[in-house]
């Protein structure tokens, strides 16, 4: 249950995120312990929130880190993180973020083409060092998510194709500098039927058939993340069900001996515990509906610019007969909305609002667009 008081929400200058401390420590035990029934390594993917704060409790919960760019790395190893925990991914790896992470000696770099082994190759053997690499493939499962957020697909920019496998290993053959030790997926992001997972789990099986047929030996399995949360109804579940997909992938998974499986989570770990609290600064009637003008916008949370993205909002400061409002941001755009006919208590300048579920790819992805300021964190 979200632990959010209006009158201290009350002292703070708006808009600001608070985050629930005990809840996000209630997800992790969760999550930690359905994954250790079966001896799963789970990663924190940095990119949902990075926070110290949340940091701290991801390295106490024994998380590793997923990161998708140097500072990423850098972040995860200056917060306290081993490198020997730290997993690299991302199309685009530039030459300082691969010499930093070579540099630091990371777990694994999650390669996602012949170009870039290649180039990790040659800047591993200039520090005359070998880097450890899994395969990042492309398994062409549809994660039946918004467009956007998918990333499994072969239209796709992810991951290595199916049909380029072969002369993946016969380029690997060349390198003297990269180790092979395991495959990678990761299918998309706010995923909430289970049976695309099953269908993962059938992919990466054929795959370890294409590998074992080839004698080459995978020590690693990397499923990647993207499990869903209930944007919904935060309330009734704000911790998702780490029970039924951890055991999903223990039973359709098929491991040869001694293979360690590892996931990326993000948002199921963090997306329920953080909410964005905004004022209202002006009430408009529009020809339809009546404009609630909050002073949190896209800059603050662009998910529903983006995405679409559906957020629970409420009024936490009126008990009114309810009214119908659309609830927009300051900015000049008119994607700069948070919800559209939305049901709201009668709603006053100053109330204090709260959108929730949006510890996840919220304040990492606030902009300073229109030259705003950054909103403050506050953790309770
Ligand atoms: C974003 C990302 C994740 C985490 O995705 P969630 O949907 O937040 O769980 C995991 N792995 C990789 C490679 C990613 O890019």
């Amino acid at each position: 249950m979200l632990n959010l008081n209006p009158e201290q929400l009350k002292q703070h200058a708006t808009p600001f995120y608070v985050y629930d401390l005990n809840l996000l420590r209630q997800t992790l035990q969760s999550a930690q312990q359905e994954a250790e029934k079966y001896n799963f390594h789970v990663h924190y993917a940095l990119k949902a929130n990075a926070n110290a704060p949340v940091l701290e409790q991801m390295r106490q919960h024994g998380f590793g880190a997923d990161c998708v760019s140097g500072n990423e790395v850098k972040a995860a190893i200056e917060n306290g993180f081993s490198p020997k925990e730290v997993v690299f991914a991302g199309v685009g790896k530039s030459d300082e973020e691969i010499n930093y992470a070579l540099d630091q000696d990371i777990f694994c770099f999650n390669c996602e083409s012949k170009h870039e082994l290649e180039v990790l190759n040659e800047l591993a053997e200039q520090k005359n060092t070998v880097a450890r690499v899994a395969l990042r493939i492309n398994p062409n499962v549809n994660a039946n998510t918004h467009k956007y957020i998918t990333t499994g697909l072969e239209e796709n920019k992810f991951g290595i194709n199916a049909w380029e496998l072969e002369s993946v290993i016969e380029l690997l053959q060349q390198l003297k500098h990269v180790e092979l030790i395991g495959i990678h997926f990761h299918i998309g992001s706010q995923i909430t039927d289970l049976t695309v997972f099953k269908n993962l789990c059938t992919r990466v099986n054929e795959f370890q058939e294409w590998f074992l047929a080839r004698n080459i030996e995978l020590e690693h399995i990397n499923v990647g993340g993207g499990l869903g949360v209930d944007y919904y109804h935060p309330e009734e579940n704000p911790i998702p069900d780490f029970a039924a997909y951890f055991s999903l992938f223990n039973q359709f998974l098929e491991l040869r001996p001694g293979q360690q499986v590892h996931f990326e989570l993000g948002r199921a770990l963090v997306a329920q515990c953080g909410t964005l609290i905004s004022r209202v600064l002006y009430i408009k009637s529009g020809v339809t509906t009546n404009f609630a003008i909050l002073d949190a916008g896209m800059t603050e949370l662009i998910r529903p610019a983006l995405y679409q993205s559906y957020h629970k909002i409420e009024n936490l400061t009126s008990e009114k007969q309810e009214v119908r409002y659309d609830v927009v941001g300051p900015i000049c755009e008119s994607s700069d909305c948070f919800g559209k006919a939305v049901m709201l208590p009668e709603t006053n300048r100053g109330d204090l609002i709260a959108i929730r579920t949006a510890g996840a790819y919220g304040e990492v992805m606030a902009s300073a667009y229109n030259l705003r300021d950054k909103a403050q964190a506050i953790y309770v």
